[in-house]
């Protein structure tokens, strides 16, 4: 069986030296605050990068129920390799969906095999998490091609990833009164790292997530051709809208954050001299249900047999984010003073997890979607 194969089994874990060799990275990323330099080249030859890609370009045609449990174990150990590796399996996925015949077989191939990462720079300084007025351009050139300029704030991968799905404007028209993400006017572009208009900065000093090169990504004169746009131009909207239906879900890098900070904190408190006591044992068993039910929503999200998948997947996110959020303010409790110090790995896991409720869709946004969907 191969790496991968075991990863995707639902009861076995990642194999034992991937677990070591994330486990020595976020170690070293936590306190260097960058990323490991070979981890993602390794991840990929361990066959990491085709899960959601598609068996016919060389991947392992996973479901988003399969894409959960890959992040989820991979947070599990290294929180930060695993939103790189979300944001990859997402924009593999937008390939697979979106993309022209020309496009799936000149990128999926490279993305399942591991010597491409992908990521997404949506996000821009001050333009707030709904992304609807963006300054980033894409202006058509007189020979068909496009010319991208702009700055992009907040992406995974900045300067490791050798694809960046690029949000943006084609137009001047911007629909402030919709709720949601984006809006009218937008256009995905994918853009090669060597570009020479293009130029990731890991200035970003992050509480958290050290190890996902998050920075930030200028575009000046950055020029691609019409090949590379991907869908169709000014409706990068459809393909948002199309994002939180597929059941992929951040939530699950929560879910392994959570099962994380408690197997660390179960692992210390065995090792106190003094057994704990019933109350002690108690809210672990009750830190451990909940994790369950995050589990089972994650599941549901996953599976996409909802009424609404859509709305199970933003639940999903909801819960899990805030159960994450919670198992690391009781087990700081539990585990008193001893887990006060910088070097307990719970302070970092606790700054993970929050991090997740700001990646997009940020938890507040969530809330807005889910109650768009009832009020209208
Ligand atoms: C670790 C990490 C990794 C990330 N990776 C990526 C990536 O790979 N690609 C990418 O594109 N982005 C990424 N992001 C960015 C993320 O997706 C967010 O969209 C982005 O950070 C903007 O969110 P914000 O919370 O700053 O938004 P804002 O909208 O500025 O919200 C800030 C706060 O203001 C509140 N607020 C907003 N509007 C209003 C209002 N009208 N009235 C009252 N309150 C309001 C919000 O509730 C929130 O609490 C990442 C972020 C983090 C932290």
């Amino acid at each position: 069986m191969s790496t991968a194969l075991q990863v995707i089994d639902p009861e076995g874990g990642l194999p034992a030296a991937l677990v070591e060799r994330l486990d020595a990275a976020a170690a070293r990323s936590a306190s260097t605050g960058r990323p490991d330099e070979t981890l993602t080249a390794e991840l990929g030859q361990a066959g990491l990068f085709g899960v959601a890609v598609p068996a016919a370009y060389g991947g392992f045609g996973g479901d988003a129920t399969l894409v959960n449990h890959v992040v989820a174990e991979v947070a599990r150990v290294n929180p930060s390799a695993a939103i790189m590796l979300f944001q990859h399996y997402a924009v593999s996925a937008r390939i697979d969906e979106w993309g022209d015949e020309a496009q799936q077989a000149r990128l999926l191939p490279a993305l399942a095999k591991g010597d491409l990462l992908a990521a997404s720079g949506w996000s821009e300084p001050g333009v707030g998490a709904a992304k609807k007025r963006l300054n980033t351009t894409a202006q058509r050139l007189p020979d068909g091609r496009w010319r991208l300029d702009g700055a992009k704030s907040f992406t995974t991968s900045a300067g490791v990833a050798g694809l960046y799905l690029i949000l943006a404007r084609t137009s001047d028209s911007v629909d402030e009164s919709s709720s949601g993400y984006g809006s009218d006017g937008q256009t995905f572009f994918l853009v090669p790292a060597g570009d020479e208009g293009l130029r990731p900065d890991l200035s970003l000093d992050l509480i958290g997530m050290r190890g996902s090169a998050t920075g930030f990504v200028s575009l000046h004169g950055c020029v691609v051709g019409d090949e590379d746009r991907l869908g169709p131009v000014g409706e990068a909207t459809r393909i948002i809208a199309t994002v939180r239906r597929t059941g992929a879900t951040l939530g699950a890098v929560s879910l392994g954050i959570a099962a994380a900070l408690l197997d660390l904190t179960v692992e210390q408190i065995k090792r106190r001299r003094q057994p704990p006591d019933g109350v002690t044992c108690f809210r672990l068993v009750d830190l451990a249900t909940r994790i369950e039910a995050t589990r089972a929503v994650i599941d549901r999200a996953g599976r996409r047999d909802a009424a609404d998948p859509g709305l199970a997947t933003l639940h999903s996110k909801l819960f899990a984010t805030e159960t994450a959020e919670q198992v690391g303010v009781e087990v700081a409790r539990l585990l008193g003073s001893a887990g006060y110090v910088v070097a307990n790995r719970i302070n970092g896991l606790m700054a993970d997890a929050r991090a997740v409720a700001h990646m997009g869709p940020t938890n507040d946004l969530c809330r807005e979607l889910v109650s768009a969907t009832w009020l209208g």
